[in-house]
């Protein structure tokens, strides 16, 4: 079974600072944050990214829009919006190696992107 950051975060044996957590995904706060709000969402399985994801992973991935809605609402930016984003492979500049989205808000986000 591969382990990676990510995996060690959700099984807290590497410190962070957690948002929400239920038995399938865990949220924590960026450690670089890019806006003033800035979690990622991680499903609590190694699944090395968007490419490795597969039909029987369809609830979690929908569960992981779901979650979304609710940490949008606890931090305030469900109202006036907020950004998810998932980055795959080296062109978005994916630097780890487990499925991760990123939500981005509390501020007025640029489009397109850099
Ligand atoms: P990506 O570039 O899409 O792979 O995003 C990886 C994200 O993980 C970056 O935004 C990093 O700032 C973030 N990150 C890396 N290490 C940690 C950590 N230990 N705790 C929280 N966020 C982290
Ligand atoms: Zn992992």
């Amino acid at each position: 079974m591969e382990k990676c950051l990510f995996c060690e975060i959700a099984e807290k044996r590497i410190e962070s600072k957690i948002v929400y957590e239920d038995e399938k995904v865990i949220a924590f706060k960026d450690i670089h944050p890019q806006a003033p709000v800035h979690i990622l969402i991680i499903p609590r399985r190694h699944i090395s990214g968007v490419t490795s994801v597969e039909e029987g992973d369809r609830e979690l991935v929908g569960h992981m829009f779901v979650v979304s809605q609710q940490i949008a609402k606890d931090f305030s930016v469900y109202q006036c919006g907020f950004r998810l984003v998932v980055n795959s492979g080296p062109d978005a500049g994916q630097a780890v190696g487990h499925l991760h989205m990123h939500l981005l808000g509390g501020r007025t986000l640029k489009w397109p992107p850099g």
